[in-house]
């Protein structure tokens, strides 16, 4: 076989692609015939592709790129790692130097009482650390029968059999047999889809009450914890009404309920806050984090545990673990991320600089006749398109189908937008500048109109 660079025509990459290389939530045949776009290298908030194209990643990858790409300090560290020591567990009554010293910073980082971090190579991994963490500290404390998981249609926890139980997604539940028993799901708070004549308050309101009924029909003594992300990321960047939030708390305060805020996506820097959790105000006992912990440049996740949950945990051996856990070339390259958001201060821009530039520009998308509704938080954020504001209505085709369209003008405008049905979502690196913004927002526009046009044509609206 012939070596496999990036000096290969793009035909004959995409060949050997689809030849060999079965791509994550794809239907591959469909992938095979249309060929996958080719990326070879990145930089900034660009990808180059191997056509040579530009284009801007208002994705930061799968939400994770969180310092933009090409940062040789990460690289340098990687390399320096692998000389030293480029594996070794930490089971076994053994430990090493980057384990310690990124555990030590998260504490730091983290809010209240978050003082101890198990690792994992993802947040997939980290959410089915959580489902055993959270039914061992219940049999702990002598009350293994409280052992139910509730969580949220349509969230996304992870693509794992216990992660993607957790979650949400009817397709991933319909394959495999999920979920595994004891978890149960209560609505989301997604108000624009679902809040019908309710108001957002009232809504978001009578979307929290349903975890105290859930809680009350499975019996406070089955429960263990609530599982969510501050802002739901994959499903389509829903953000929950004021409302939705004071009141979680306080039925799990009340409950005496374990709250895990999935931070996959909230956490380092995305909303404004290190936390997601700071941005909504609610203080987790457990918090799940990947992704803008290394900002993708190395595999690692991790739960932070409060002290009393540690405690528990800890009177007995905990039997869960991953080869990879604390992994040391990951864990140098997260340090190094984390000191650079630190020191060049990412999450203050976020919060004075860059998010309140883009929540002006993505609001006034408002103005555009697809555009039903605008949210964001931070530097994640959420459109609606619909054929009708007013009414708030669906489009008559399969949900997704005009979102796809209007994914395929950003695709052709050398920008990566996602849809999720027929919401576009964006969440981009967290060093945009107000000129990065300006440049994004005009491909989106261009992009919607084009995507309106289209809908126009094809008789979708
Ligand atoms: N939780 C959330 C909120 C996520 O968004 C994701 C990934 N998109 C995960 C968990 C799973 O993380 P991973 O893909 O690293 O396993």
């Amino acid at each position: 076989m012939s070596t496999i660079t990036n000096h290969l025509p793009t035909a004959e990459l995409q060949a050997l692609d689809a030849a060999h290389h079965m791509h994550p939530f794809t239907a591959n045949d469909e992938l095979a015939k249309k060929g996958a776009r080719v990326i070879t290298r990145a930089s900034g908030i660009y990808l180059t592709d191997s056509e040579g194209e530009e284009i801007l990643d208002a994705m930061a990858g799968l939400w994770c790129v969180n310092i933009g790409y090409g940062r040789d300090e990460l690289a340098d560290v990687a390399a320096r790692q692998m000389r030293e020591l480029p594996y070794y567990n930490s089971f076994f009554m053994t430990t090493h130097v980057p384990a310690i010293a990124l555990a030590n910073k998260i504490a730091e980082l983290a809010p209240g009482d978050l003082n101890h971090v198990f690792f994992a190579g993802g947040g997939s991994e980290a959410n089915d650390t959580n489902i055993r963490m959270v039914r061992t500290y219940w049999a702990n404390k002598g009350k293994p029968e409280k052992s139910v998981i509730i969580s949220r249609k349509n969230a996304y926890h992870g693509s794992t059999v216990g992660s993607g139980s957790l979650g949400g997604m009817a397709p991933m539940h319909a394959q495999g047999g999920l979920p595994i028993p004891d978890i149960h799901h209560i609505s989301q708070p997604n108000w624009w889809a679902e809040g019908g004549d309710a108001t957002p308050e009232a809504f978001g309101l009578a979307c929290a009450q349903e975890l105290e009924e859930a809680i009350l029909e499975l019996g406070e003594d089955r429960v263990a914890a609530f599982i969510a992300e501050p802002v739901q990321g994959a499903g389509g960047v829903i953000v929950a009404p004021d409302t939705y939030w004071p009141e979680i708390q306080r039925i799990c305060d009340k409950y005496e309920i374990l709250l895990i805020a999935d931070e996959v996506i909230c956490g380092f820097g995305r909303t404004g806050n290190w936390f997601g959790s700071q941005t909504v105000g609610i203080q987790p006992h457990i918090m799940t984090i990947a992704k803008g912990l290394s900002s993708g440049y190395a595999p690692i996740g991790g739960s932070i545990v409060c002290d009393e949950v540690a405690a528990v945990i800890g009177q007995d051996e905990f039997n869960h673990g991953y080869t990879y856990s604390g992994h040391p070339v990951a864990a140098a390259v997260a340090l190094e991320n984390l000191r650079i958001i630190e020191e060049e201060d990412i999450v203050g821009h976020v919060q004075q600089v860059a998010g309140p530039y883009l929540k002006e520009k993505w609001e006034g998308l408002m103005d555009h006749p697809l555009v039903g509704e605008a949210k964001i938080v931070g530097m994640m954020a959420s459109i609606a398109l619909t054929p009708d504001k007013a009414s708030r209505a669906k489009f008559a085709s399969a949900p997704g189908t005009v979102g796809y369209v209007c994914r395929d003008r950003c695709f052709g405008n050398n920008l990566i937008m996602r849809h999720v049905g027929d919401r576009m979502i964006i969440s981009p690196p967290l060093i945009l500048s107000p000129a990065d913004i300006d440049e994004m927002i005009r491909r989106i526009r261009k992009s919607l109109d084009e995507a309106h046009q289209d809908l126009i044509d094809k008789d979708l609206m």
